[in-house]
């Protein structure tokens, strides 16, 4: 059975090969979470059991939003699960740009009658070749079709960081969906990529070409190829090392520990540099 890659998996093995070990190969269970992800995960569920509501024809109020993000947020953090990089930072600072994400979710979006909701936190599964051999899964928070006819892709961060138009008109992530999508959708003349930066209410779009997409899918065959050939997997210290689950195993963060050098430089790759800069903008 060949393996199933997720944009993460791949993004993952992109950004540091140790990493990538420890988490798909060895497995190693973690028990605790950065907090920039334990927010991530409770505005995603309250956006999509909000999705779900509207779907119903139930618009909730934003009081009552926000009321079950706070009742959840007490319920699910335990401060001994939860990492907190940025020390100068206590939860409730976290805890309120989560508010403030789904406050301006709300705002921009009411009365939330502007698409047709073709499915939520929707599985997209497909093979990138002929032979099946090399396969991409994926969820997707959301996939409506807009007024036009057009289906699009939408995505929800929570982070504080914008990408230029440039760096989102090469992303992977949407693109990647968008193969499957438009597997599931046929005869869909137009698929469109949809952004939602909700701590900075701002919105992007960006659009794939056929040419473009088949580039991508031989570029993601080529990575996959990388990563089965693999056999080393090094360490690539980074900024993000704080960041990591494993950094209290990981041999470069000894070694970092007896030396007073910083953390070597990021590699340079586009997809690196711009998931780099995305964890270092978390809130
Ligand atoms: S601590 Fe840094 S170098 Fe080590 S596995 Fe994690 S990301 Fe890689």
């Amino acid at each position: 059975m060949p393996t199933v890659y997720s944009h993460s998996r791949l993004a993952c093995f992109e950004k540091c090969k140790k990493q990538f070990h420890y988490r798909y190969i060895e497995k190693r269970p973690v028990d605790t979470e950065s907090i920039e992800a334990f927010v991530g995960k409770r505005v995603h569920e309250v956006i999509e059991k909000l999705n779900r509501f509207v779907e119903r024809g139930v618009v909730p109020s934003l009081p009552k939003v926000l009321q079950r993000f706070r009742t959840d947020w007490e319920e699910q953090f335990q401060a001994e699960r939860v990492r907190i990089v940025r020390a100068e930072n206590p939860p409730a600072v976290y805890r309120e740009n989560g508010e403030r994400c789904l406050g301006n979710h709300y705002r921009r979006n009411y009365p939330f009658d502007r698409d047709e909701s073709l499915g939520i936190e929707q599985h997209v599964g497909f093979a990138l070749d002929g032979d099946g051999r090399y396969r991409v899964r994926g969820i997707i928070d959301r996939v409506v079709r807009a007024a036009d006819g057009a289906v699009e892709i939408h995505d929800y961060k929570t982070g504080r960081w914008v990408p230029s138009q440039q760096e989102l008109d090469q992303d992977r992530q949407l693109a990647l969906y968008q193969i499957g999508v438009e597997a599931r959708y046929e005869g869909t003349a137009t698929v469109r990529l949809v952004w939602h930066y909700l701590l900075r209410d701002q919105l992007r779009v960006s659009t794939r070409t056929p040419e473009q997409l088949d580039e991508l899918r031989a570029h993601t065959i080529e990575l996959i190829d990388r990563i089965e050939a693999e056999r080393d997997f090094e360490p690539q210290p980074s900024a993000l090392c704080s960041w990591c689950e494993f950094n209290d195993v990981c041999p470069a963060m000894r070694a970092n520990a007896s030396d007073t050098a910083p953390p070597a430089a990021v590699e340079s790759s586009p997809e690196t540099s711009v998931a780099t800069r995305h964890q270092l903008a978390l809130f």
